[in-house]
C-alpha cells in the first residue's frame, strides 16, 4: 500500500510516498516558491536526485507538478496515481476538537477554518494544501495528522495558564504544545528500546525549533511550547520561555506596537539575538571555538533552559526512564548533548562520552553510561513516517 504524505506551507509543498508494505519512503521533495518562481526537487532512492524550475501559481499546481514526477517513466517510482491509496496531511494545531489523528470531512476542515486565528501562518497553507490534493485525488482517503493532538490527554493543570479563566473560555488561550508528532515517534520508539510502554520519559526535540516534552504511559503529561511554539527553551531565532512583562516593557521603551515586539521575539532573538552571528547552531558553535564570547553565552543560555526543563519534567514525572535526543541538533549536535548530560548524575543521568562523540549520525544510539540508572538515547525522528501510519491505520 502506499501512502502520500503532504506538508504544505505557504510557498512549499513537501512530500514523501511511503511504500507501507516496507515502511520505507520510496520518493520524497519539495517544491519550493510556491506563487514566485517555482522550484521542484525530487529524490528517489538509486535514481539521481532531480531538480529544475518549474512554475506553480499556487498548491493545485504544485500537487499536480508532484503526481507527475512520480509516475514519471524515468524520475517516477509507481504506474499511475491509482497507486497511492491515501494521503497524509500534517497539520500544526488541531485545536481543542481535533485530538487524534482524523480522516477529513467537510466537518474536520470546517473546523480547521474555525481556528487559523489559533494559528495564522500554517494553518491557511495547509487548508489549501489539502484542498488541492482533494481536487485532484478525490476518491481516496484524506487524513489530517496534527502536532497539538499529542498533547489532548495532558491535564488541566498542565495546560490552563493562571490568568483570568475568561481569557481561556473565550479566546482558547492554553497550552496546546507543538512538535507532538515526533515526540510522539522517539517517544515509542524509547519506550520499545527500553521494552517498557509505561515508561517515563522526557523527549528533547532540538531543531531550528525546539520544544521537550514529559511522556508517561505513552501519553505527553507536558510540554515546552505553549500557546504558540514561542514558550519553551531558546531557539534559533525564537527566545523561548521569558518574563511576559519583557514584551510591554520593549513596546514602551523602543515605542513599538505588538507586531514589532512580536518580530523582536520570534524573529530576532534566541541564537540569534544573542550571539549576533546566526541562527544556525553550527555557526554560533564554531564562533563560540574561535573565542566569540557572546556565541558561547548564547549556547551556555540554550543548555542551561534545557536542563532547567529536563529536571522540572523529572519532578513533575516523579522520575525518568530515559531521556532522548531527537532532531537537527539533538541528533548532530554531539558537545551539546554532552553539556546538556554533564552534572545530572544525582538524577540517574549518565553519558558515556566516548559512545556519545562516537557514534553514527541518523542511527539510533544508546549514549548513556554503564549501569546509568536513565537510558539516554539518540533517536533520529521521523515525522512524515508517523503521518503515514497514522493514515495507514486510518484507512485500513
Ligand atoms: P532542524 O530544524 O531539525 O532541521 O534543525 C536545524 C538545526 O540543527 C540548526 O540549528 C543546525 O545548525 C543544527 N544542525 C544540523 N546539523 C548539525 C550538525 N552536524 N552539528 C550541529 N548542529 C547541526
Amino acid at each position: 500500500m502506499k501512502i502520500l504524505v503532504v506538508n504544505a506551507g505557504s510557498s512549499s509543498l513537501k512530500y514523501q510516498l511511503f511504500d507501507m508494505d516496507t515502511n520505507a519512503a520510496i520518493a520524497k521533495g519539495n517544491c519550493e516558491r510556491i506563487g514566485i518562481d517555482g522550484v521542484v526537487t525530487h529524490k528517489c532512492p538509486g535514481k539521481p536526485d532531480y531538480k529544475t524550475e518549474a512554475a506553480f501559481p499556487d498548491h493545485r499546481a504544485a500537487i499536480e507538478c508532484v503526481l507527475k514526477l512520480l509516475t514519471d517513466k524515468e524520475l517516477g517510482v509507481i504506474g499511475s496515481v491509482d497507486e497511492i491509496s491515501a494521503v497524509g496531511h500534517r497539520f500544526a494545531h488541531g485545536g481543542e476538537k481535533l485530538r487524534a489523528s482524523a480522516a477529513l470531512g467537510a466537518d474536520e476542515i470546517k473546523y480547521l477554518e474555525s481556528i487559523v486565528g489559533l494559528n495564522p501562518l500554517h494553518g491557511p497553507p495547509a487548508i489549501s494544501g489539502f484542498k488541492a490534493c482533494k481536487e485532484v485525488m478525490p476518491n481516496i482517503n484524506h487524513v489530517g495528522v496534527f502536532d497539538t493532538s499529542y498533547y489532548s490527554d495532558m491535564e488541566e493543570k498542565a495546560y490552563i495558564y493562571p490568568i483570568p479563566y475568561e481569557l481561556y473560555e473565550d479566546y482558547r488561550i492554553r497550552r496546546y504544545g507543538f512538535h507532538g508528532t515526533s515526540h510522539r515517534y522517539v517517544a515509542a520508539k524509547a519506550a520499545e528500546l527500553l521494552g517498557n510502554k509505561n515508561a517515563k520519559i522526557v523527549t528533547c526535540h532540538l531543531g531550528n525549533g525546539s520544544s521537550i516534552t514529559a511522556t508517561v504511559n505513552g501519553k505527553a503529561i507536558d510540554t515546552s511550547m505553549g500557546f504558540t511554539p514561542q514558550d519553551g527553551v531558546p531557539m534559533g531565532t525564537r527566545s523561548g520561555a521569558i518574563d511576559p512583562t519583557v514584551v510591554t516593557y520593549i513596546q514602551k521603551v523602543k515605542n513599538v506596537g505588538a507586531e514589532e515586539a512580536d518580530a523582536i521575539l520570534n524573529k530576532k532573538s534566541g541564537l540569534l539575538g544573542v550571539s549576533g552571528v546566526s541562527s544556525d547552531c553550527r555557526d554560533v558553535s564554531e564562533a563560540a571555538e574561535n573565542g566569540n564570547a557572546r556565541a558561547k553565552l548564547a549556547l551556555d543560555i540554550l543548555v542551561h533552559n534545557i536542563k532547567k526543563i529536563i529536571g522540572s519534567y523529572v519532578a513533575e514525572m516523579n522520575g525518568v526512564d530515559a531521556l532522548v535526543f531527537t532532531a537537527g541538533i539533538g541528533e548532530n549536535d554531539r558537545e551539546l548533548r554532552a553539556a546538556v548530560c554533564k552534572d545530572m548524575s544525582w538524577l540517574g543521568i549518565e553519558m558515556d562520552e566516548n559512545v556519545n562523540a562516537t557514534c553514527p549520525r541518523g542511527e539510533i544510539a544508546d549514549v548513556s553510561a554503564k549501569g546509568a540508572k536513565v537510558k539516554t538515547y539518540v533517536i533520529p525522528t521521523n515525522e512524515e513516517y508517523m503521518i503515514a501510519l497514522d493514515t495507514l491505520n486510518l484507512t485500513k
